[in-house]
């Protein structure tokens, strides 16, 4: 498709295609429905999100969190959604209930106490640091699977650590003393003077500017200025309500990297074009422009990421196709090695606005489709929201990191 719409002839009759495919399926700000090219590269793991959240809508393939990430792996058990952790408390329970207790479990709550009490003994202690969580994650009074659970914390909680043992982390709050598994907790780094910044831009917005605006610096040829883009098939979540959780949690996990960020948008109900975001971006001080959009396709089954970048041979932005290419590239690699889904390609192409306008190099991320009834419950899903963003942040270290 990308290929014919280079040529005038045809622009035309596929402008009357996309514009019904991108109202119905696609994810419009990119330009229309990137569908997905048969035969291109799938390594995806399938779906590795998982069995350990016990989601059963997720447990048809129970394997592993990828390797690469340290983002659960093989202790996934610290990973868990609140019907586990019921579960969990009702496995050990609190002494205090007021209940009688036989003398045999009174003596093994005794020896399970002084057991805890040793292993808080052995703590070393660390200079403090704020950490934050990187999943959502039970918080213990003692570092031990065995302890008993205090609380559950989100992705992005921020803990000030001060104590490291055996795979746990020490964590001090208001209420006390408390331990977190150290593979889903991260130091949080402080924004320095000249750290590198990141436009974001949740794509979309709650009502669509039908007016046209060139698709390039100069260009003839003109699209609508933003679309309300595509929808869940399974959970009704718009795109750009997507978009904007997801882009938040990205925010938060730059953030915590180190990173200064810029919003393009941080409501729904604002009116932006494509080209005007590209602007944004660019006064912003960013270096680079990150696009936040979820994908559409009229086969259910498509799923995936992708991420889009300009052709070599862009009419407005050739000089960035180098660092938009190798951007897109390791965000979609990252991004799937985090989530386990499938990667589709790096797609070039020069259809798409918010690319031609950009002046920094610019991705556009395609997370997955909504249009697929498993994929779009995913994306709906806090944790696996998380897994999108701290995967795209990767790609952004990498990015940076590989310079
Ligand atoms: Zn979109």
């Amino acid at each position: 498709m990308e290929k014919m719409v280079r040529k005038g002839s045809v622009v035309y009759r596929l402008a009357a295609w996309v514009c019904v495919c991108v109202l119905v399926l696609g994810c419009a700000g990119c330009g229309g429905s990137a569908q997905p090219v048969p035969g291109q590269e799938s390594a995806g793991r399938g779906t590795q999100y998982g069995g350990e959240w016990g989601n059963p809508a997720y447990r048809e393939v129970p394997q592993p969190f990828s390797t690469e990430h340290g983002n659960g792996e093989a202790n996934g058990l610290e990973r868990v959604e609140t019907a586990v952790l019921e579960e969990d408390i009702v496995a050990y329970p609190v002494a205090a209930s007021g209940k009688e207790t036989n003398a045999v479990s009174q003596e093994q709550t005794l020896q399970r106490d002084a057991e805890m009490e040793a292993l808080k003994a052995a703590v070393t202690d660390v200079e403090a640091v704020e950490v934050y969580t990187t999943a959502t994650v039970r918080v213990r009074r003692a570092p031990s699977m065995e302890a008993e659970v205090w609380t559950l914390v989100k992705p992005g909680t921020v803990f000030t650590k001060n104590g490291e043992s055996d795979g746990w982390s020490r964590v001090v709050t208001e209420e006390g003393t408390f331990y977190i598994k150290s593979e889903y907790v991260r130091e949080k780094i402080p924004p320095a003077e000249g750290s590198h910044v990141i436009a974001i831009d949740a794509g979309h917005q709650s009502r669509a500017n039908t007016e046209k605006e060139p698709v390039g610096p100069g260009a003839g040829e003109t699209k609508m200025k933003v679309t309300g883009g595509t929808k869940g098939v399974a959970t009704g979540i718009y795109e750009y309500e997507l978009t904007l959780a997801v882009s938040e949690k990205l925010r938060a996990e730059l953030e915590n990297r180190g990173y200064q960020v810029y919003m393009v948008r941080e409501s729904h109900d604002v009116d932006i074009s494509n080209a005007e975001r590209a602007q944004m971006a660019y006064d912003s001080g960013a270096e680079i422009f990150v696009r936040i959009h979820a994908n559409g396709s009229e086969n259910s089954k498509a799923n995936g990421a992708m991420t889009i970048c300009p052709t070599p041979k862009n009419p407005y932005v050739a000089g960035l196709y180098a660092d938009s290419q190798r951007l897109s590239a390791l965000v979609l690699d990252s991004l799937t090695a985090s989530t386990g889904c499938k990667k589709e390609r790096v797609w070039e192409t020069d259809t798409m606005s918010g690319i031609n306008w950009s002046k920094i190099p610019v991705t556009i991320v395609e997370m997955g489709y909504m249009t697929n009834p498993e994929e779009d419950r995913k994306m709906a899903d806090e944790d696996y929201r998380q897994l999108m963003a701290s995967g795209i942040a990767d790609g952004i270290d990498a990015y940076f990191g590989g310079q």
